[in-house]
């Protein structure tokens, strides 16, 4: 399957001609016929990609986007029957990710649609979560530690135990969990989950005796929470 794909259109023929070809080529897609419909579609089974056709009969397809890049990021192709170079402009100013004009080419929609979600697929992956707990900072792509205005020295174990720990904030994680992650598979010492834990709250608890971001859960393992 190559995705799906939620068509907003109140065009009955276009809305016929889209569904068809784009099933063809192996998207699943979802019509609507409104704005106000679109809403609720993205919030009960969020496409891959939206095409927004610009006049819909509740709320334009501009206005439409605006709204939607509220609490959205998936991309969003404004399909237009005006080529004018202001509706596309405003368009992208809201947020929208292209715009094809009608007539379209099938040829050329496929391959917008194509870019669009490679873009987000890339943009996902290249943009590495920052975890915040407390006034402790975990900054994941830059692979960085601080606490408050303190920069904190890790060790490379030690980054991959709060890296491991962050990427699942609020989770407890299980010492065989931490084990197989940061040392792999076949390893089993458990108190070296321990030892680098001890090392790691050294680095970045300000009182050891009452940590305040990575708790023990006593017999099971370690959680990174905001404490309170
Ligand atoms: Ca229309």
């Amino acid at each position: 399957m190559e995705g799906s794909i939620l068509v907003v259109e109140d065009d009955p023929r276009t809305q016929r001609l889209l569904s068809t070809q784009l099933t063809a080529r192996g998207y699943s897609v979802q019509v609507v016929d409104n704005a106000n419909a679109a809403f609720s579609a993205v919030t009960n089974s969020p496409p891959d990609v939206i095409l927004l056709d610009i006049g819909l009969p509740d709320i334009d397809g501009i206005e439409t986007c605006r709204k939607l890049r509220e609490w959205s990021s998936i991309p969003v192709i404004l399909v237009t029957c005006l080529d004018s170079l202001q509706t596309k402009i405003r368009g992208l100013d809201m947020g929208a990710d292209d715009y094809v004009t009608k007539p379209f080419q099938m040829s050329e929609l496929l391959a917008r649609i194509r870019s669009v979600t490679r873009r987000s697929a890339a943009a996902s992956r290249s943009v590495p979560p920052v975890v915040e707990v407390g006034d402790l900072r975990i900054d994941l792509g830059k692979h960085r530690v601080t606490r408050g205005a303190e920069e904190i020295a890790l060790t490379r174990m030690q980054f991959e135990m709060v890296k491991e720990l962050a990427l699942n904030a609020d989770a407890v994680l299980t010492y065989e969990h931490l084990l197989q992650t940061i040392w792999g598979r076949g390893y089993d010492d458990i108190r070296a989950v321990h030892a680098l834990l001890y090392h790691l709250r050294k680095r970045i608890e300000p009182d050891l005796s009452n940590p305040r971001y990575i708790k023990s859960v006593p017999g099971i393992g370690y959680t990174l929470r905001n404490g309170e």
